[in-house]
């Protein structure tokens, strides 16, 4: 069909749905998945914390029990206790150094015997805890140091960073890990920080111990998500995918199905789109108007009123022409019932049927409806035939033709002298008129070759004793011409284009001793 009915925006809902309906699916998969995957990064990250915990537990266990061994000792003379500081280092895997303190003093070291320095109960966190970046002996080096004491003495023992160290890129080796006390915290690179320690961007999780005064943070950086969805669900992402593309595809081609051709007509149908516009025929002698041919329209809500020969074909060849052919006798009735006052008696009115109505019998009860709705003998029906699609002389269409007749239904046929099954149809089924058509009357004044066509259609029809209707009749040399020919009947734009029904009544009404208007017709009419 030429006629782009559906013309939609380039980003229109049309375009748009297969899109939303093929990404649904993919989006909700990868929904379910990133959630799934969210759920096994947050278990795995705990467990590595609670691990990271517990390791860390076990090493300060050992400095725990190092330092109740020592914490008798405090106090005591340096020389007295350095064997036993000693002998804590050489048993004890963790243990780097031990130390002994009294009054804010560390008077004796393992590893330097007498000593002097300051203890600050307030750099342990609980008194007990202090992570270090390093100190004289070390110093930039991570030291964790655990502080025992009993009043006013105690003892300092120390375990070197690197066992932290090994327990955070051992333990997890994907992980952002780190261990924190107090105000310091220490990552996988070794080196203390103050402050607190960034939260992971994946699966972030903070595990205290419950026996000593540190935490473990840990998580996964960013990617790592996408990175599983890859390597794990390589198989349920391409199904997700196809699945999206077969489920975009089909919407497509349900909406594309639902916006063909032949479901538009079918819904114009519907929606009563389809209106009747009436052009006069004349009579010959006084060119009173003797009858009009309806001629379908398309009043397309978007298109607005469309040509039938943009439309028309389509409906021929989808079979959908006949339903709107009734459709359209319908509402011609409708339209002209009520005024049957203007209508002279054997007003001719001129249907356009095709071979797809010649099918069954289903046309008789359409004209028998359409004639119910005017008195008897006031309205001449005619089927106009065209031979666009050929009409077979089957039993049922030879039939119908009968019963038409029998009915008073008049046949013309449309177009004659174009097709080259014209006179088949002549002499095949009742016709009781010939339309010639416009090219020929196109003719007149013409080579004169052209008259003598002309001139012998009409002689032909007159030796049938047909009568003769000529279309296309634009000018008053043509019109003289026809009526001196002996035309019974013109139709052109000379007499007047077809028009909506509206004004071909208030036309009707207008011509010199038009019938008289009947009572309630509306203004506009009574108006003309
Ligand atoms: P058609 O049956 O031969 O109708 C005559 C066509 O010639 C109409 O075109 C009419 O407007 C046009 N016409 C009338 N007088 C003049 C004139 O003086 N000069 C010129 N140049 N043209 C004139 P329209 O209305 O566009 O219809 C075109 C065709 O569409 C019709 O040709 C008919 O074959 C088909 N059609 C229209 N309505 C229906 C219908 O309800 N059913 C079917 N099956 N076909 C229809
Ligand atoms: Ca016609
Ligand atoms: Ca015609």
């Amino acid at each position: 069909m030429p006629l782009t009915v559906n013309r939609p925006a380039r980003w229109s809902w049309r375009t748009l749905l297969p899109w939303i309906v093929g990404v649904v699916p993919l989006a909700c998969g990868l929904a379910v998945m990133n959630w799934q995957i969210e759920r096994e990064l947050r278990a795995a990250s705990q467990a590595t914390a609670r691990q990271v915990v517990e390791h860390v537990d076990h090493i300060l266990d050992n400095l725990a029990n190092a330092a109740q061994v020592l914490l008798p000792l405090a106090g005591s003379p340096c020389v007295d206790a350095q064997l036993a500081l000693r002998s804590q280092v050489t048993r004890n895997a963790f243990v780097r150094s031990t130390n002994l303190f009294q009054h804010h003093n560390l008077y004796c070291s393992s590893l330097f015997g007498d000593f002097d320095e300051p203890v600050d109960a307030h750099d342990y966190t609980d008194g007990r805890l202090w992570l270090m970046n390093g100190n004289s002996v070390t110093p930039g080096h991570a030291l964790l140091v655990y502080r025992a004491s009993d009043g006013d003495r105690g003892a300092i023992i120390t375990v070197d960073g690197d066992h932290l160290l090994t327990a955070l890129r051992l333990i997890g080796p994907e992980e952002a890990l780190q261990i924190r006390v107090g105000n310091a915290w220490m990552g996988k690179d070794g080196a203390v920080q103050d402050g607190v320690p960034p939260a992971a961007a994946a699966a972030d999780v903070t595990l205290g111990s419950t026996r000593y005064p540190f935490s473990v943070h840990g998580g996964y950086e960013a990617g790592k998500q996408g990175e599983l969805l890859r390597s794990h669900y390589p198989a349920l992402l391409s199904l997700l995918l196809v699945l999206g593309v077969v489920a975009g595809g089909a919407c497509r081609w349900q909406i594309r199905r639902a916006s063909s051709p032949r479901a538009e007509l079918r819904r114009a149908l519907e929606a009563d789109e389809f209106l009747p516009y009436f052009q006069p025929v004349v009579r010959k002698g006084d060119y009173r108007w003797a009858g009009a041919e309806v001629l379908m329209r398309w009043n397309h809500p978007r298109e607005g009123l469309v040509r039938p020969d943009l439309f028309i074909p389509y409906a021929e060849h989808s079979g959908q022409i006949v339903a709107m052919t009734r459709a359209l006798m319908l509402h011609t009735a409708q339209s002209l019932a009520p005024y049957t006052a203007l209508l002279e008696d054997g007003f001719h009115i001129g249907i356009n049927i095709t071979a797809d109505h010649c099918r069954d019998l289903s046309l008789l009860d359409d004209c028998q409806t359409f004639l119910q709705h005017f008195p008897p003998g006031r309205v001449r029906l005619t089927l106009e035939l065209t031979e666009r699609k050929l009409i077979e002389a089957t039993p049922v269409a030879l039939e119908l033709f009968a019963k038409l007749h029998d009915m008073g239904v008049m046949i013309a046929l449309d177009d004659f002298g174009t097709g080259q099954s014209s006179l088949n149809y002549l002499r095949q089924f009742k016709v009781d008129y010939l339309k010639i058509d416009q090219s020929f009357v196109a003719m007149i004044g013409g080579d004169a070759l052209s008259q003598h066509i002309l001139d012998s259609i009409i002689e032909l029809s007159a030796k049938l004793g047909l009568g003769i209707v000529a279309e296309g009749v634009e000018t008053e040399v043509q019109r003289d011409y026809l009526a001196r020919s002996g035309v019974d009947f013109q139709q052109g734009y000379l007499f007047g284009r077809p028009m909506p029904a509206s004004d071909f009544l208030k036309a009707l009404a207008a011509q010199p001793g038009g019938a008289r208007l009947p009572q309630g017709a509306p203004p506009e009419i009574m108006r003309g």
